[in-house]
């Protein structure tokens, strides 16, 4: 492996063992989650220029106009989506960089990760296989019709914010499957978790959050 997949040594362990803490002391309790962001090295996720500020709790750019989300954003929204009973077939919605996708395929046995920016998916695919993830599905489309042929899926992850509840994701989850997704707009956003049942669909809200807008379209 090259060098920059090594980290930066010491600091940067002793930096991600700084974030984890943080993260315990910001209300993440689901050990596994912590564990994942231990061992993910988000510093491969961003350009080579902002390195440094990897192990930060901060979002990033990414290039054409997306971030990669605060690690607090995806241990929160990983914590919630592995959450009893736990989910074996994951769809992520909104791949950009491959963060929360590295993160999430370290926890259960698939994940299906769809992305509308042709350049976003390519370089993350490249990441992914760097690290040696192989349990990652990748697709180039626009999301809000979700990925019908392998669902239904235990449990739906969306990292970019729609105004309304994309029908066709709350469709393509499993009973007893839970959608996690921020709803709103550029003023006020969600994080909403939609639970599947026999009889319909339960709604729970987890904390507000400023996510960039789900569009439409392929580009
Ligand atoms: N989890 C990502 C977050 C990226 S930001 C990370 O950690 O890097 C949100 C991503 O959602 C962007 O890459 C954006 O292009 C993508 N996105 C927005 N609308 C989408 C849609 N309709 N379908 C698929 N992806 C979408």
């Amino acid at each position: 492996m090259i060098a920059r997949f090594e980290g930066s040594g010491m600091t940067s362990m002793r930096t991600r063992e700084r974030l984890v803490s943080r993260l315990r002391d910001e209300g993440i309790t689901d050990e596994n989650v912590l564990d994942a962001i231990r061992n993910v090295p988000r510093h491969i996720f961003v350009d080579e220029a902002l390195d440094s500020r990897a192990y930060e709790d901060v979002a990033l750019p990414i290039g054409m106009g997306q971030t990669i989300s605060q690690p607090y954003i995806v241990a929160l929204m990983t914590q919630t989506t592995i959450a009893a009973p736990r989910p074996s077939n994951v769809l992520e919605i909104g791949t950009g960089c491959g963060y929360q996708t590295a993160v999430l395929a370290s926890l259960v046995t698939r994940v299906y990760t769809v992305e509308r920016i042709e350049l976003l998916l390519t370089r993350a695919r490249r990441r992914l296989r760097a690290l040696e993830v192989d349990n990652v599905w990748y697709k180039h489309d626009d999301g809000n019709a979700g990925w019908a042929e392998c669902g239904p899926f235990d449990a739906v992850l969306v990292t970019a914010a729609p105004a309304r509840l994309p029908e066709k994701l709350v469709e393509q989850l499993a009973v007893d499957g839970r959608l996690v997704i921020p709803i709103g707009d550029s003023r006020r956003q969600w994080l909403k978790v939609f639970t599947r049942t026999e009889s319909g669909v339960n709604e729970g809200t987890i904390a507000d959050v400023s996510f960039v807008p789900m569009l439409r379209g392929r580009e």
